[in-house]
């Protein structure tokens, strides 16, 4: 299973909607455990499809980094059921190597989607899980969390990214 490299902040794939998955075969089924690895490799705890240069509705989560079989979660077309309350804590992303910002999320989330067996799987979440799926399915919409601080703080980070994309990110 490849590790496949993060696309960065400025590539236009982390900047517009990404399709729905049609049908789960196995090059999805590549996809998400490739994710998997990438994600698992990074370190991170969420990868979303885009951020691996692929423009489509899959997602991947894992609070547990491996640690723990029954927290991985992957998901082909996630869609918010109900969002409700709020919560407001820092987050970062691997395609934002270096920043991080505290957007307003929902306390809760339940969340469907089709799972790698084709299945249809729904999760209630809270606290970092429901945050890690606002982070994801953002990404899938073409939003990073950049996108969701307050107009301050993002025109002046979106600057500095402009500047890092335009310069070219380092390589880690
Ligand atoms: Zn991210």
């Amino acid at each position: 299973m490849p590790i496949r490299p993060i696309v960065k902040f400025g590539d236009p794939v982390l900047h517009q909607p990404a399709a729905p998955v049609e049908r789960i075969d196995d090059a999805v089924r590549a996809l998400f455990d490739d994710m998997i690895e990438t994600m698992y490799a990074a370190p991170g705890i969420g990868l979303a499809a885009p951020q691996v240069g692929v423009p489509l509705r899959v997602i991947v989560i894992d609070l547990s980094v491996g640690e723990d079989p029954k927290q991985v979660i992957k998901l082909a077309n996630p869609e918010f059921l109900e969002r409700e309350g709020e919560q407001k804590h820092e987050e970062g992303c691997l395609s934002v190597p270096g920043y991080a910002g505290s957007p307003t999320r929902p306390a809760r989330v339940v969340v469907r989607g089709t799972a790698p067996d084709g299945e249809e799987r729904v999760y209630t979440a809270t606290e970092l899980l429901a945050r890690a799926f606002c982070h994801e399915i953002d990404h899938i919409d073409g939003l990073v969390f950049v996108d969701r601080l307050s107009p301050l703080k993002r025109d002046l980070m979106k600057r500095k990214l402009r500047k890092k994309a335009r310069e070219g990110w380092e390589e880690e």
